[in-house]
């Protein structure tokens, strides 16, 4: 993918003491196939490396002590301009206000539509979720499910052919109710249809959104690009949804949807579940697209996953050595809580790369759960009472080997021994040793 191939370019560059018309032409050679590969448009490809190509090698005097970084840079630089350079929010001013969702079957219009409504919820505001996709059936239900599990009221008349009464309908729900904001999910098709483009077109003709997001799915590559002119030719729509950035899916679409139909990308998603949803920073792309990791989305998603109470508590268990499985297994709901652990770890600059092949997914954190739901609340709260025959118990009980049972005690009292030196270290007692 894109990150492996510049990496690599970049990185033969590095072994070299200064950037040369020569030793240039071959790493811009390198990402512009990278590009490209990635589905990247070819213009938009030749535009960049070419800029790249100069910059660089205008600046080859100053930079003459660390080539590689300052092409990272510049890189890093021009993917950004490219995806639009500043992130952008949606529209949600109006009483209510009232984004209506486009895009193809299978875009993950409708998952979107749960995850903005969940999003928008937290925030303390009233949020209607309308259902106008009256071809698929199951999409209705689809939409009460999530519905009800996030909480937020859907507007549906399953037995209404039409969309736009439909759409109509729920502004005027939305109205009565004294919702702050509707959410329209429409119907899509496998591919571009006439009808589908008519039926969305006259939806939004009918209830006038404050906000148009077209939706696509960034594992669709070159094809995402022409999807979403088509719909911003129709729709003119106000900014992009891109799904499935948790998959195999290229930057492509990314870098190269925004200079076609010159629309910023507002939301990235990278999951099925509720929380998955992330704000498009075009910095924080092109850092993970270069392997430099996404701390600051890990961050914001720690503020929202974590409960400050529960935190402060967990934090006093630490500073007086009584951290326990308790504890512990609170800090796991926490940690779930906020999402995909792969994604999470794919966020932290220079384990992204590494990762990425890893066979590691929250399903990983079950045998531990298993482990101390078998275990007696005053077990959870005394590890030291775990001796042998109670280990035998609780690995019988949770369905687990001995051996599990044994790595996690081991684990667990290694993590509580750092606990322990790193309060020795804040109160003053003693020095960090070299290895931390
Ligand atoms: P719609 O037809 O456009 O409404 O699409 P759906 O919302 O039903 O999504 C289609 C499929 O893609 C469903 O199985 C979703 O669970 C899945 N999906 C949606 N968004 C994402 C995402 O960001 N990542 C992954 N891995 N799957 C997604």
């Amino acid at each position: 993918n894109l990150q492996d191939k510049l990496n690599k370019a970049i990185r033969t560059l590095k072994g070299s003491g200064r950037i040369t018309d020569v030793n240039v032409a071959s790493t811009v050679k390198e990402i512009r196939r990278a590009l490209t590969d990635a589905d990247v448009n070819f213009k938009v490809a030749k535009d960049i490396t070419d800029q790249i190509r100069e910059e660089a090698i205008g600046q080859k005097i100053v930079i003459a002590v660390e080539p590689g970084q300052m092409l990272v840079k510049i890189v890093h630089d021009k993917l950004t301009e490219l995806m639009g350079g500043q992130a952008e929010s949606v529209n949600l001013k109006g009483s209510p206000a009232v984004v209506l969702i486009a895009g193809l079957q299978g875009s993950g219009k409708t998952t979107f539509s749960g995850k903005l409504a969940h999003n928008i919820k937290k925030q303390g505001r009233q949020v209607l979720l309308a259902a106008c996709d009256i071809y698929r059936p199951a999409a209705i239900a689809q939409l009460q499910t999530l519905g009800q599990q996030i909480g937020v009221e859907v507007y549906a008349e399953p037995d209404n052919k039409d969309a736009v009464q439909i759409a109509k309908n729920a502004l005027k729900y939305a109205k009565e109710n004294s919702k702050n904001v509707l959410i329209v999910d429409t119907a899509g098709r496998l591919a571009i249809d006439e009808a589908m483009m008519q039926e969305v077109e006259n939806v939004k003709k009918a209830i006038e959104p404050t906000e148009t997001l077209f939706v696509v799915d960034s594992m669709t590559g070159q094809d995402a690009v022409n999807t979403a002119k088509t719909f911003n030719d129709r729709l003119n729509f106000d900014g992009v949804v891109l799904t499935k950035l948790d998959g195999d899916a290229r930057g492509g679409a990314a870098l190269s949807i925004r200079h076609v139909v010159e629309k910023p990308i507002k939301y990235m998603s990278t999951g099925e579940k509720m929380e998955d949803l992330d704000i498009f920073y075009p910095d924080r792309m092109a850092s993970r697209i270069l392997g430099m990791g996404d701390v600051l989305s890990l961050v914001e998603r720690a503020q929202q996953a974590f409960d400050e109470e529960e935190a402060a508590r967990i934090n006093k268990q630490i500073r007086q050595n009584q951290f326990n499985f308790e504890d512990f297994y609170s800090q796991l709901q926490q940690i779930k809580k906020m999402g995909n652990i792969k994604d999470l770890m794919g966020m932290i600059p220079g384990l992204g790369g590494a990762v990425k092949d890893v066979d590691i997914s929250n399903d990983s954190f079950k045998p531990i759960e298993a482990i101390i739901s078998s275990m007696t609340l005053k077990e959870r709260k005394n590890p030291d009472l775990i001796d042998g025959s109670r280990r035998r118990r609780i690995a019988t009980g949770s369905g687990t080997s001995i051996q599990q049972v044994n790595n996690l005690m081991k684990q667990f009292e290694e993590m509580r021994k750092m606990m322990k030196t790193m309060n020795k270290v804040q109160d003053g007692k003693m020095k960090l040793p070299p290895m931390m």
